[in-house]
């Protein structure tokens, strides 16, 4: 069977500071390797929800790229397109927590398995049934080659009827913001549906109000945009107008992960046919579940999860 949900991009290890406060520009500790890496997390939080997924990407011959493949196979996600190229050791990240609530990444990632992707790797048919393709924009500044893969995977997905879903995941470390716009754009036009946060939103149009940002974005196609917003939850922009979804409160652990558990939720439930709304405030218990754990894809939900998360709220 074809997967009718494909997420594309680089699974990696995340290797974190346990505490707040401890700077990576010196020595100590460390925890993890913890299975990562946006599309990585994506495609099992949308296997979690029931979704048939299929993950493409490149991990190494090592001990790291065993760590994510039998995630992979563990969450039921269908590896046929994962490869193994040789030579190439299975993309990192180091990621520590600022007393400011932000975070710092050391990415060992470009020159990884993660970003040798080649678009001559991708088959037509392995796109068949597909209902949503999912790119993060952290794997279109890896490489060129990653690039031009995640379009073939486009062109496949648009040529068999499926939507195209966009999370712009700009990651400063790995490419400065105005040059990811450029990139971006080709991507940021043919989305179905878009899932910036609000901060990405203002980066991504050079504007600092919210509903102007979000305007831009949706454009005049029949497009979905939504404003992640951390605890304040969620804005939803369509044709239609805007939609303010209000977040449910929960004691953060682990913010890691969360916009890709509410991604996955997202385009769960637009397939069911929900109405915005509803899609909009599962999407935000599925985030909300999602930051109560540590590590980046621990927390993601099953649908009965977030059921009766929204009906104990
Ligand atoms: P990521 O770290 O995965 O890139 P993000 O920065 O893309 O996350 P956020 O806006 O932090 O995205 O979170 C996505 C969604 O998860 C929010 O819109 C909200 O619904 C939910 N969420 C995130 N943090 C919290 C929180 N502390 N409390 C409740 N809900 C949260
Ligand atoms: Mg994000």
């Amino acid at each position: 069977m074809k997967p009718k949900m494909i997420a594309i991009g680089e699974a990696l290890v995340e290797i974190m500071r346990p505490d707040i406060g401890q700077p990576m520009d010196r020595p100590g500790t460390f925890i993890g390797p913890f299975a990562s890496g946006a599309p990585a997390i994506m495609a099992v939080a949308a296997a979690r929800l029931g979704n048939p997924v299929g993950f493409i990407g490149a991990v190494g011959e090592d001990a790291f790229g065993r760590l994510l493949r039998n995630r992979f196979v563990d969450e039921g996600i269908d590896c046929a397109y994962l490869q193994t190229p040789a030579g190439h050791a299975t993309g990192v990240a180091f990621v520590s927590y600022e007393l400011d609530g932000s975070r710092e990444f050391v990415f060992h990632l470009r020159y990884a398995a993660a970003g040798a992707m080649y678009p001559e790797q991708l088959e037509a048919d392995y796109f068949s049934e597909i209902e949503w393709l999912h790119i993060s924009g952290s794997t279109l500044v890896l490489s060129a080659a990653c690039r031009e893969t995640c379009m073939r995977a486009l062109e496949y997905t648009k040529a068999n009827g499926g939507k195209f879903s966009f999370d712009p995941n700009l990651r400063e470390a790995l490419l400065p913001v105005a040059e990811s716009r450029q990139l971006y754009a080709p991507f940021l036009a043919a989305a179905d549906v878009l899932l910036p946060t609000v901060e990405e939103a203002h980066a991504l149009t050079d504007n600092a109000d919210d509903d102007t940002a979000a305007k831009t974005l949706l454009g005049d196609g029949d497009k979905i945009v939504v404003l992640k917003r951390g605890a304040a939850g969620c804005s939803v922009y369509s044709s239609t107008g805007c939609l303010d979804v209000p977040g449910f409160a929960v004691e953060e652990i682990d913010p890691t992960g969360a916009g890709d558990c509410f991604n996955a939720a997202f385009l769960t439930a637009v397939s069911y046919g929900w109405s915005l709304e509803k899609t909009a405030r599962f999407a935000n218990a599925a985030g909300a579940l999602a930051v109560t754990k540590q590590g980046p894809m621990e927390g993601a939900p099953t649908q009965s999860e977030i059921e009766k998360f929204i009906e104990n709220h």
